[in-house]
């Protein structure tokens, strides 16, 4: 009697252990699932943002004059906003080092057209939205400063990302200023080729003696780098 209890509760164990085992792979196996599935959800929500820091290589942009390059200043500034969005987004650079981008175009051009249109070309394949970096010159009148973003004329998703990024430089940049930045239509190559919502940001001018040294400064471009992806990121939320 007492063996057949003693076998009774050994076989009872093993079922127990059976089950148990049963039930934890059960839960293993949702649990894979689920983190698959989340994830699947996830990729497909996650936004594509190309970030296009002009000029390269040859092309300097402006301010040589000054003994300063536009296209280090736009790659410094781009290569910071990449590290802010990257978390949100799945991030393109049309750039990340000293080049300019004629040689990925097929274009039978010049090499100005070429650098643009392999730049609309990586845009167009890789973003749900983009952002061109630049830095601004007025030649006539030293006085001029000031962030300005612009945007295609009719695009009104490009223009409320101009918005979107605008309120975030007044608020960020421009807190103890009178200065706001400014939202500007513009028939720009990068902004009238390409497909998706976008913005060209000149970041302010090397020709106005403060704005020159401000963009020489870490501060500063922190600032405006902050202030970009705030506003990008305002933008996707609202429009997801
Ligand atoms: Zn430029």
């Amino acid at each position: 009697m007492k063996n057949r209890i003693y076998i009774c509760t050994i076989k009872m164990n093993k079922k127990f252990i059976f089950l148990l085992f049963l039930f934890m792979l059960i839960l293993l196996l949702v649990w894979i699932y689920k983190i698959n599935f989340l994830q699947t959800v996830f990729h497909s929500y996650e936004k594509r943002i190309v970030i296009d820091p002009g000029h390269g290589g040859i092309d300097s942009g402006t301010g040589e004059k000054f003994g300063i390059y536009e296209k280090q200043i736009n790659l410094d500034v781009a290569l910071r906003l990449r590290k802010l969005v990257e978390k949100d987004f799945k991030v393109t650079m049309t750039r990340d080092k000293d080049i300019s981008l004629e040689n990925k175009s097929d274009l039978n051009d010049s090499r100005y057209k070429k650098d643009l249109h392999a730049r609309k070309t990586i845009i167009n394949q890789y973003g749900d939205l983009f952002v061109s970096i630049h830095v601004n010159a007025d030649p006539y009148n030293s006085k001029t400063r000031g962030v300005k973003i612009f945007y295609y004329p009719t695009s009104e998703e490009s223009k409320k990302l101009a918005h979107s990024i605008k309120k975030e430089v007044d608020k960020i940049v421009y807190k103890e200023d009178l200065k706001k930045a400014e939202v500007i239509k513009e028939d720009y190559y990068v902004l009238r080729e390409t497909t998706c919502p976008g913005v060209l940001v000149e970041i302010g001018f090397i020709t106005n003696v403060h704005e020159r040294k401000l963009m020489q400064n870490s501060e500063y471009k922190n600032k405006i780098v902050k202030s970009i992806s705030e506003g990008i990121k305002n933008y996707a939320k609202k429009s997801r």
